[in-house]
């Protein structure tokens, strides 16, 4: 598979250029960036032959099969639909887009156009969430009643730019963070949030952003999940808790970009640490989008899956926003 990075970004340098080159699978051709300095150097520093700030450029070239757009979020809608009409497949960073109307209309002409769409939700491809969804799905702690979801962190230094100052990029803790507690809980439960009450704030370092939000949805089988994000608790951690009539799972440190964090099942036959496939969540994703490309897998996260999630953090905005009950209206991700 022969790509082009859309935008030279943290997490294309940190995760995504070693995921897509392991084992062979693929090449990366083009960086596209804003600024030609910027594009000359991530370039160089990371061995790819070319460079533009024309979009059009990397994507007439007829030998990228594939785009990784991973540019603040106002842009992932432009970008890729330039990528679809030029016949390119698509993984798109979540979140898909600024609003759920454009996240439908790129998986809608990639959807026309007969290319591959999908979106970077990471945390499906963990060993630790599998394990947590087999857990669920094998009826090891009976119907689900609650869940709790937090992912309250101290936002890392080297990402306190665009995401605590500028809504207009996509900033703030909700479109970065709760998008992808949506996906999980959707992936773990297979269900939907039918309606979500929200609050949100700023905590100490959103400017014109909340930095810090918490959230409760209702599900269609009746459990009730809480969700929790921040940039501002240096020692919160990370987690999932999942709790049935008949068991419940202790997930602890799960909510991250490493393969790390503890399972435990606790039943009344007592307390089990549960074993999970610990390799790369990102080289996992990218293994399943070069599948989906041969119709030999789906990726693992759809672009459905892209705006469903989309849709709830954006409901958990507005939510906090208004002070009112959100109820959700999947009709867009149709
Ligand atoms: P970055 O801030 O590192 O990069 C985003 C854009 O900012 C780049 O495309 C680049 O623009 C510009 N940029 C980068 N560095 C500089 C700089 N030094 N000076 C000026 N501009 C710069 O963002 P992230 O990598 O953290 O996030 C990018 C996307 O990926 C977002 O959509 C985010 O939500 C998503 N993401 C997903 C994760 C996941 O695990 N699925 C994890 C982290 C982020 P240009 O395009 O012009 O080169």
């Amino acid at each position: 598979m022969n790509w082009a990075l859309i935008g030279a970004s943290t997490i294309a340098s940190q995760y995504m250029i070693g995921a897509i080159r392991a084992d062979g699978a693929g090449r990366i051709g083009w960086v596209v960036s804003g600024s030609d300095d910027r594009a000359a150097g991530y370039a160089k520093d990371h061995g790819i032959a070319k460079w533009t700030t024309d979009l059009a450029e990397a994507l007439s070239d007829t030998a990228v099969d594939a785009v990784y757009i991973s540019s603040t979020n106002e842009k992932h809608h432009g970008q890729a639909l330039a990528a679809i009409a030029a016949g390119k497949h698509v993984l798109c960073e979540k979140p898909l887009a600024m609003n759920a109307a454009d996240a439908a209309e790129m998986v809608r002409a990639a959807r026309d156009a007969g290319v591959v769409f999908a979106t970077n939700h990471h945390l499906r491809a963990s060993g630790s969430h599998g394990a947590i969804r087999a857990l669920i799905a094998g009826g090891k702690i009976g119907r689900v009643l609650s869940m709790r979801v937090f992912h309250a962190v101290e936002l890392p230094m080297h990402l306190r730019g665009w995401r605590l100052d500028n809504p207009d990029a996509g900033g703030g803790v909700i479109p970065d963070l709760t998008v992808h507690n949506a996906d999980t809980v959707r992936f773990l439960l297979g269900e939907d949030p039918i309606s979500v009450v929200a609050e949100m704030a700023t905590t100490g370092l959103g400017q014109g952003v909340a930095d810090s939000a918490m959230s409760v949805w209702a599900m269609p089988s009746g459990a009730m999940v809480f969700s929790h994000e921040s940039f501002t608790h240096p020692f919160a951690g990370s987690g999932i808790e999942v709790h049935g009539t008949n068991g419940s799972i202790f997930a602890q440190g799960v909510m991250t970009q490493e393969p790390v964090g503890t399972i435990r099942l606790v039943t009344a036959a007592g307390q089990a640490d549960i074993p999970y496939d610990s390799g790369s969540l990102y080289q996992a994703v990218i293994s399943n989008f070069n599948a989906s490309v041969t119709g030999a897998a789906q990726p693992s996260a759809s672009g459905t899956d892209g705006i469903k999630s989309l849709l709830v953090a954006l409901a958990v905005h507005e939510s906090a926003r208004t002070g009112t009950r959100h109820v959700l209206d999947y009709g867009d991700a149709a």
